[in-house]
């Protein structure tokens, strides 16, 4: 599959499949600088979904060396795809990299400070990411940490503006990683990130997920 999207080109590789999206590895038809193309299918591009509307404004507006930058955003109304063009971590993401790498306890503190230099950035900019998660950060060649995937991220400063219950009391995220007042629908703030980052380190610090420890 050779499919041109704007300026870039999906080269064919499948990166991976997500819930909503599938990934691909990409480049520039120009320059051939890689890229990696989120391919998200929508029901009418038109009327795009909500969350996939404000997954790409709020994204296009960061900015910081650990927030994954998107270069560009298309839209096939044809066919109802929306891409996103973001730049490539080679490495993968932190969940994939430890199965294969033991990390020492600088390794961790490194990675712990770039993950907290990318939270403290999305929330000068009144953003909460909402789904933090060792699958949702990536490391590029360089090993520089790189938070992705701001589908359940919200502005602060919108939710006084909902009908109804606030978008920050709306239940989303994933149940692993997830703060008690997420859990039980109650509002949560820039704490309940900091809680799924408290099980991130966690996993860091001893290789093992909850998931395991439960006995
Ligand atoms: P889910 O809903 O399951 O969290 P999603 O549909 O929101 O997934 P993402 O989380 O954005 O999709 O991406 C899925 C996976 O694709 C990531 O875990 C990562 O492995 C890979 N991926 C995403 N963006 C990039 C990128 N820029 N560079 C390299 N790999 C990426």
């Amino acid at each position: 599959m050779e499919t041109i999207v704007g300026d870039y080109q999906i080269t064919g590789t499948s990166i991976a499949r997500g819930s909503f999206s599938d990934v691909f590895l990409g480049k520039h038809r120009y320059d051939n600088s890689k890229v990696a193309i989120k391919r998200i299918k929508v029901k009418n591009a038109r009327k795009l979904d909500k969350i996939v509307a404000r997954e790409i404004e709020i994204h296009s507006k960061l900015r910081h060396p650990n927030i994954i930058k998107l270069h560009d955003t298309q839209i096939n109304y044809t066919t109802n795809h929306v891409y996103l063009i973001m730049e490539y971590c080679a490495i993968g993401s932190l969940k994939d990299y430890q199965s294969t790498h033991f990390f020492t306890e600088a390794d961790i503190q490194n990675f712990m400070r770039q993950i907290v230099a990318g939270l403290r950035y999305l929330y000068e900019n009144g953003v909460l990411h909402r789904d933090l998660k060792p699958q949702n950060i990536l490391l590029d060649e360089y090993r520089t940490i790189k938070l992705i995937d701001f589908g359940l991220a919200r502005e602060f400063n919108d939710s006084h503006t909902d009908d109804g219950p606030s978008m920050f009391e709306t239940f989303c995220g994933s149940p692993m990683y997830m703060s008690p007042e997420m859990v039980h629908h109650r509002r949560y703030d820039t704490m309940s990130d900091i809680w799924s980052l408290g099980v991130i380190m966690y996993e860091l610090i001893t290789g093992r997920s909850e998931e395991h420890t439960s006995e």
